[in-house]
């Protein structure tokens, strides 16, 4: 299929928002409209080109309001439905995302700037999340207790009501489905605030959900910026939790305003994940499992593998191999078919990928591939940078202990197990980790003593709505996917009911 751009995208932009939001001037979806923001002017860049394409105004409180008392009406009528028939509209919803999947996919691809195909996998990932969470609507059951009276003791999961979804730049489409769906499998309603630099595919979803049947108002998607928008949805007292993916430093802030008003959060943040190649490891697999680990998506992902701990006995031969294969990677534009390596979002981590690859160079890691910011045709302002090795880091660096959220791998030697181990842990964060080796016993080890959420054996970023995921340490707390995540999305309640004819009131018999 392909997908033709003609200067910096604004017309393929205007026909994907004519087509997806039926509207080309972009706000707020609320209530089932657009609704426009009254706040600062944000302007949307195409991080391939560098240079605008759409403007909108900030929603501010007046928009979050609204959109938190469309949510409560809706979230009353959508609980009223029987679990069965909540189940079947979700299915619907991955049945019309499936049939507008190669629209997604090329917005998602202009503004968030990543891979066409990668975009097209995500798209088909989040159709599968409302598929999966569709079959959990009607099997959210209850357990009854054993207690030790007369009483019939049952539980019950219940929705918060509305809940806050607050979304980062690097997975704007995927990160929106991966919370939705649970969130309203579990009977809640939403106000999403994406990312103000990645609003449009989030948008889009919004209007494909009420497509699809589900009421009008349960899923709002606020535009705007985080210290105003997100800020207004976290204080509105409609919102009983809120779900925040992003950087950790705007995680505490998050988890303060949470704190102010007693409400729960859950944080997924980022991660300076440890891959770990052992010397009796298969060494083209584990060559490229490093690949795939940090260059995909420009390694702006949570789960980048951006430290290589390598064994000793193998270092010179994997860095070798390593810089080799990452030379003959295809960075390009991302709406090209072949670019396996697009832009960095954003002109400002462009500066902070530049800054830090400078500072690991400052402090004697050497660059073994890459190390500066790419030139390609037609994207001579856009956001490349080469993907980059860099060998003879220490763990002590900032390379190697701040979050890079680049195509940048730092290759760190160590000598044995135990050193491997100590190496991977010494990092604030825990967010994911991986193995190579031939020895399923060490695998194990592995797996049992590095701290991570997620943890890979001879493979790396295999995951799934079904399997849950988040972080050990900075990188958060919480899970989502799988059964794991769906919880997060309901509160427990416990009913007690007095079976016994005449039983005598206790006077006092209660937790004391
Ligand atoms: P960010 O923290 O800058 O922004 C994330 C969201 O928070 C945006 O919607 C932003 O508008 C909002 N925000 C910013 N300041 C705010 C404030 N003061 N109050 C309320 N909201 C505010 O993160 P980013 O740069 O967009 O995303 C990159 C980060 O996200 C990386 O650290 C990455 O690892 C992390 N991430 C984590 C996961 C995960 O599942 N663990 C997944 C994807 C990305």
């Amino acid at each position: 299929m392909s997908f033709v751009i003609e200067g910096n995208g604004e017309q393929q932009v205007e026909q994907l928002l004519r087509k997806l939001l039926g509207n080309t001037s972009f706000g707020s979806w609320v209530g089932g409209e657009l609704v426009l923001g009254k706040g600062d002017t944000i302007t949307l860049v195409n991080p391939a080109t560098g240079s605008g394409f759409l403007q909108y105004s900030d929603a501010t409180e007046a928009v979050v309001s609204l959109a938190a008392d469309t949510a409560v009406l809706a979230q009353t009528q959508w609980w009223a439905l029987s679990a069965s028939a909540r189940g079947q509209l979700m299915w619907k919803c991955g049945a019309h995302i499936r049939d507008v999947a190669e629209s997604l996919a090329q917005l998602e691809c202009l503004s968030a700037g990543k891979p066409l195909r990668d975009c097209r996998v995500e798209v088909a990932k989040v159709a599968e999340m409302f598929e999966y969470y569709a079959g959990w609507c009607d099997k959210l059951t209850g357990e009854v207790i054993p207690v030790p009276t007369s009483h019939l003791n049952y539980t019950r999961h219940e929705p918060f009501g509305v809940v806050t979804q607050i979304t980062p730049w690097n997975a704007p489409l995927f990160t929106a489905g991966w919370q939705i769906a649970p969130a309203i499998c579990a009977g809640n309603a939403v106000l999403l605030k994406p990312s103000e630099l990645t609003p449009l595919s989030s948008t889009a979803l919004a209007k494909l959900i009420e497509q699809a049947g589900i009421p009008v108002g349960l899923v709002n998607v606020i535009n705007g910026l985080g210290n105003t928008t997100a800020t207004a949805a976290i204080a509105n007292k409609a919102t009983k939790k809120v779900i925040f993916i992003g950087s950790p430093q705007t995680g505490g802030v998050i988890a303060s305003a949470c704190a102010q008003r007693l409400i729960p959060c859950v944080l997924e943040l980022g991660g300076k994940s440890a891959n770990i190649i052992f010397e009796d490891a298969n060494l083209d697999r584990a060559v490229a499992g490093a690949q795939a680990a940090v260059f995909a998506a420009a390694g702006q992902s949570c789960v980048s593998g951006s430290r290589l701990l390598v064994q000793g006995t193998v270092y010179e031969e994997v860095v070798e191999r390593v810089a080799s294969a990452t030379r003959k990677l295809k960075p390009g534009l991302p709406w090209n078919e072949d670019t396996m390596v697009g832009p960095i979002n954003n002109a400002k981590q462009f500066q902070h990928v530049t800054a830090l690859v400078a500072d690991g160079v400052s402090q004697g890691a050497v660059v073994a591939a890459g190390g500066m910011a790419d030139n390609i045709s037609g994207g001579e302002n856009g956001f490349f940078y080469q993907p980059t090795v860099l060998a003879n880091v220490h763990n002590s660096m900032r390379v190697a202990q701040e979050e890079i959220f680049g195509p940048v791998m730092s290759v760190i030697a160590f000598e044995d197990e135990d050193e491997a181990v100590a190496t991977a842990n010494d990092s604030r964060f825990g967010l994911a980790g991986a193995v190579w080796t031939a020895d399923v016993g060490r695998a194990h080890r592995m797996a049992a003593k590095v701290n991570a959420g997620t943890f890979w054996v001879n493979s790396y970023k295999a995951i799934n709505v079904m399997s849950p995921f988040g972080g050990f340490g900075e990188s958060g707390y919480g899970r989502s996917s799988g059964y794991q995540g769906l919880m997060e999305y309901t509160q427990i309640k416990s009913v007690w009911i007095e079976t016994a004819q005449n039983a005598a009131i206790q006077f006092g018999y209660a937790i004391e």
